[in-house]
C-alpha cells in the first residue's frame, strides 16, 4: 500500500485528515528527533525494563503532542509548504545536534541569525545535504502528494479541533503515567529540554523575538557621562591595544600548561618579564553574540543575561573621557559595541599575501595600523588611544582555515567541517595550529607596539572557549549553566612595555599575585578604565585587575 503511494501519478486521495496529520507527527517525533532519542537511550538511568517502557511512553506522548501541534499550526490553505518547513526545521536542527552535540536555545538561534556567508559556507557539507535530502525528501514527498478528505466548512474545524482535544487528553494521561520517571530525567539532564524538535526552535525564535522587541523599544541608555581623563605629559600619551580573541580555550595554551608548544611567542615575552598570563578566567557567555557585548558592558554577567535595556559600552565611556578609540574587525562585526566610534572592517580587504586565501589572516589588522591611528583626532590621541582588534582567531568548525599553510606545526589536519567524522588527533592539530597562529599574531602585535615611542600595553582575552569532541560535544554555544569548562575557561594575558611600566608605576611582584585569582569578563570593563586612568562613577576599583598594583 505504501509503495502504491510512491508510484508516479498515483493519487493519494481520500485519507482521513487525522491519518494525514498523524503521519507527519510520527515523522517529526521519530525521524526529526533522532538525536533526542539517542541522547535519552544513552543516559545511565535507562537501564531497566521499566525505564524502557517509560521511553516508549515518552515517545507516544511526544508523538501525540506533535499531532496536536501539527493540527494547531497547519491548516488546509498552507498545508503542503508548512509541513515541509517543519520537516526542514527538525532535520537541520537534528543534523547540527548530532554532528556537533549542540542544543537549540535562544542564543544559538541568535547566533545563526547573525552569521555571515563565510560562516555558513564553513558549516555546509555533503553529510548535511544527505541528511536533508533523505530526512526531508522521503517524508516530504509523501506529505506533498497526499490529498486528505477536503471536508467542508465546519468539518475542517471539528477535525482539527477534535485532534487537538483528543491528542492533548491522551498525551496528558501518558505524561502522568511516565511522570515519575520523566521528571528526574529532565531535572538532571537539562540539555534534553533544548533537544525536542521543532519545539526548541519555535520556543527559541519566539523568545528571541520577544527579547528583541523589548530591547528595541528601549532607547539607548547613556553611561559614563561623567568620564574624564587626565592629560598625560606631552609625548607620553598611552596606547592600549585590546585583542578580543575568538574561540580560543585556555586548555590549549602552552603558556597555561598545555603539553604542546602552541604559544612560544607569549612564553618568550613572559621570559622577558613583560607578559602576565591569567590562569583562571571565565567568559561571560559561550558564544560571540553574548560574550562580546558583555565584555564591554558596565554590568556583570548575571545582569547581562537578564537585561532588556540597551546600554552604551566601555568604548563610549573612553570616547567621552576624550580618548581616541578605534575598532578593527577581522570577523563578523562588533555586535553593537563600536556603533558610535571609528571602526574598520579588515576581513574583506584585498592584500596579495595576507588575504590571498579569500579570507584575511589576523595580521591584516597590523597592516597600515600607524596610518589608521593617525586618522584619529590628534587632540584625542594626545590624551590616549585604545585600539581594539577583533580576531578571526580559532573560529570553527573549519579550524584548518585559521592558520597559513607555511605555519602549520601540527599535521595532519582535519579538513572537513563534519567534525565528528574527523580523526580526533587531526581535529586537535587543526585547532592547535589556529592557537599557534594567534600566538604568532600577538607576538607581531607586541613587536609593533615595541616600535612606538609612547607607553604601550596589550590586553588579550578570548570571547569564549570551544569543545573539541569531549563527551561528543563540538563547537560552542551551550547554555551557560550546562556548558563544559572548555567553553567558558578562556585565556587572558597582559603585556606591558617598559615605558608603560613607569607610566603606571607597576609593582611587578604584586601583579604576579593576581595571576591565579579567579577573574572573568566582568573585570574587563573596570580593568580597561583603570589601564586608561579614567575617572567615572562607574569605575569599581576592586574589579580592576591591576588596580592594587599600580601606584
Ligand atoms: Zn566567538
Amino acid at each position: 500500500m505504501f509503495l502504491k503511494w510512491l508510484r508516479p501519478g498515483a493519487a493519494l486521495q481520500g485519507l482521513h485528515p487525522w491519518v494525514v496529520s498523524a503521519g507527519l507527527a510520527l515523522a517529526l517525533s521519530t525521524l526529526g528527533n533522532a538525536p533526542f532519542w539517542w541522547a535519552l537511550s544513552q543516559l545511565p538511568e535507562i537501564n531497566s525494563l521499566r525505564a524502557y517502557a517509560g521511553l516508549i511512553g515518552i515517545w507516544a506522548a511526544l508523538t501525540l503532542l506533535m499531532w496536536v501541534f501539527v493540527n494547531v499550526v497547519i491548516w488546509p490553505w498552507w498545508r503542503k509548504p508548512a509541513g515541509v518547513v517543519l520537516l526542514v526545521m527538525s532535520m537541520t536542527a537534528s543534523y547540527f545536534m548530532a554532528m556537533y552535540g549542540v542544543v537549540i536555545d535562544p542564543t544559538m538561534v541568535a547566533n545563526a541569525m547573525h552569521t555571515n556567508t563565510a560562516e555558513v559556507r564553513d558549516l555546509l557539507s555533503l553529510t548535511l545535504l544527505l541528511t536533508v535530502v533523505i530526512g526531508v525528501g522521503v517524508p516530504g514527498l509523501w506529505w506533498w502528494r497526499l490529498q486528505p478528505q477536503a471536508g467542508i466548512g465546519w468539518q475542517r474545524w471539528t477535525h482539527q479541533l477534535g485532534a487537538v482535544v483528543l491528542g492533548s487528553g491522551l498525551a496528558a494521561v501518558l505524561l502522568l503515567l511516565v511522570f515519575q520517571d520523566l521528571a528526574p530525567l529532565m531535572r538532571n539532564h537539562t540539555n534534553l529540554r533544548y533537544m525536542v524538535n521543532p519545539f526548541n526552535t519555535v520556543y527559541a525564535v519566539g523568545r528571541l523575538a520577544q527579547n528583541n522587541q523589548a530591547q528595541q523599544q528601549q532607547p539607548l541608555q547613556t553611561i559614563g557621562d561623567d568620564a574624564s581623563a587626565r592629560w598625560p605629559d606631552a609625548k607620553a600619551a598611552p596606547l592600549l591595544v585590546l585583542v578580543v580573541g575568538e574561540t580560543a580555550r585556555a586548555a590549549n595554551f602552552g603558556i597555561a600548561g598545555y603539553s604542546r608548544a602552541t604559544t612560544p611567542q607569549l612564553q618568550a615575552l613572559q621570559a622577558e618579564g613583560d607578559l602576565y598570563y591569567f590562569n583562571q578566567v571565565q567568559s561571560c557567555g559561550t558564544n560571540t553574540e553574548i560574550s562580546v557585548p558583555c565584555m564591554f558592558s558596565h554590568q556583570d554577567r548575571k545582569a547581562n543575561a537578564k537585561r532588556t535595556m540597551n546600554y552604551e559600552s566601555l568604548l563610549d565611556v573612553l570616547r567621552k573621557a576624550g580618548w581616541a578609540v578605534l575598532w578593527l574587525d577581522n570577523q563578523s562585526g562588533c555586535k553593537g559595541v563600536c556603533d558610535r566610534i571609528a571602526h574598520f572592517d579588515t576581513s574583506n580587504l584585498k592584500h596579495p599575501f595576507l588575504c590571498a586565501a579569500g579570507e584575511c589572516w589576523d595580521e591584516i589588522m597590523l597592516d597600515g595600523l600607524t596610518e589608521r591611528i593617525a586618522l584619529l583626532a590628534p587632540e584625542r590621541r594626545a590624551r590616549g588611544t585604545v585600539v581594539v582588534m577583533h580576531q578571526m582567531g580559532s573560529h570553527g568548525p573549519a579550524y584548518y582555515k585559521r592558520s597559513p599553510s607555511n605555519q602549520k606545526k601540527f599535521l595532519p589536519e582535519c579538513t572537513s567541517n563534519a567534525l565528528s567524522s574527523c580523526n580526533a588527533q587531526a581535529l586537535l592539530n587543526a585547532y592547535d595550529n589556529s592557537i599557534a597562529y594567534t600566538d604568532y599574531f600577538l607576538g607581531q602585535a607586541v613587536d609593533w607596539l615595541k616600535t612606538q615611542d609612547q607607553p604601550t600595553a596589550l590586553w588579550y582575552i578570548s570571547d569564549h572557549g570551544e569543545s573539541l569532541g569531549e563527551n561528543g560535544i563540538y563547537l560552542h554555544g551551550m547554555p551557560y549553566k550546562m556548558a563544559p569548562k572548555d567553553q567558558t575557561h578562556v585565556p587572558m594575558a597582559l603585556w606591558v612595555s617598559q615605558a608603560m611600566r613607569q607610566h603606571w608605576a607597576v609593582d611587578d611582584a604584586c601583579l604576579r599575585t593576581q595571576l591565579e585569582k579567579p577573574w572573568s569578563h566582568d573585570n574587563l570593563f573596570h580593568s580597561m578604565l583603570g589601564s586608561a586612568d579614567i575617572q567615572t562613577g562607574l569605575y569599581q576599583p576592586e574589579m580592576d585587575i591591576t588596580r592594587a598594583c599600580r601606584h
